[in-house]
């Protein structure tokens, strides 16, 4: 952090992980910019190009009016928490105003976990639940009437956990069961369900397929028992309403990404992490479409 408060310093540290002391052209792909005096524009030498960037092009700094010593400082701190932060108390830490506080926790929660991490394996609980919601606040009374009427916004979220491995939470959207399974598990896998009917069948494709039947009171059956998974719902669930409070819908996956992230990254130390999370700084969202399209 005290490395980090420099605002120049900062700029070196991103140029250095993305370029490696070889600035190139975002636009073009030229490897010959030159520097202007500003200490922080490149302008491209091609002569077709010409146009000038910064090392924040195509991260999610880009047209950001934050100091990037601020956005380390915002890194650092929610990398580190164990079980996320509300924007009102990144507000407090880094001194900026909630609206850009939400806005911030919401890009770096973009670049918490691998872009494309690899399928899981060996013996894999499956389970699938339910978060979120207008009505995740609501006394039980209200929330009963507004779905007998048929409104109910929660979001089916399948949780996936290689057992002593990784884990992941991935909203099922307009996918069946399967689908989430086959997109997220390798073939040579034990799988391990519960017995709902979407399930079935999987037998078929995979080495191994366990199920635990809940409503028997089955919990623990040899190496049938969903517990571990049951155990990562907690910490989902924990984070949406002991932390955020109430969640939109249209937010939910991010809040999986980041509860998976947590967990696989919980013996890593704070500073290796940070430097992982760092290393994802590609890709921007911008404030616009953080609104309307999420
Ligand atoms: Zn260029």
């Amino acid at each position: 952090m005290t490395k980090l408060a420099d605002e120049q310093v900062c700029r070196q540290h991103i140029e250095e992980m993305r370029w490696g002391g070889e600035p190139f052209c975002p636009h073009c792909g030229s490897t010959k910019p030159y520097k202007l005096k500003d200490g922080k524009t490149y302008r491209c030498k091609d002569k077709t190009c010409k146009r000038d960037f910064t090392v924040t092009v195509g991260t999610i700094f880009e047209n950001s009016k934050i100091p990037l010593s601020t956005w380390m400082a915002a890194i650092f701190i929610l990398t580190g928490h164990k079980k996320g932060i509300s924007s009102l108390q990144l507000a407090r830490d880094l001194g900026v105003t909630q609206k850009t506080a939400w806005f911030m926790n919401h890009r770096i929660r973009l670049i918490m976990g691998e872009p494309t991490p690899p399928p899981l394996d060996n013996i894999v609980e499956i389970d699938e639940t339910y978060v979120g919601g207008k009505f995740a606040n609501m006394n039980r009374g209200r929330r009963k009437k507004l779905q007998e009427q048929g409104i109910d916004n929660k979001v089916a979220v399948m949780g996936l956990l290689e057992r002593d491995g990784k884990a992941r939470l991935t909203v099922i959207g307009g996918n069946t069961f399967k689908d989430v399974v086959r997109d997220n598990v390798k073939k040579t896998a034990v799988v391990v369900t519960d017995t709902h009917l979407s399930y079935v069948g999987l037998a078929q494709e995979y080495a191994s397929h366990l199920s635990v039947n809940h409503s028997k009171s089955e919990y623990r059956n040899g190496l049938a028992f969903t517990n571990s998974v049951e155990g990562f719902f907690s910490c989902l669930k924990r984070s949406i309403y002991g932390i955020y409070h109430s969640v939109s819908p249209k937010h939910i996956h991010r809040y999986c990404e980041e509860t998976s992230y947590r967990f696989n990254t919980r013996q890593i130390k704070d500073a290796d992490r940070f430097t992982r999370t760092l290393q994802n700084v590609e890709g921007r969202l911008k404030y616009k479409n953080l609104i309307k399209k999420l």
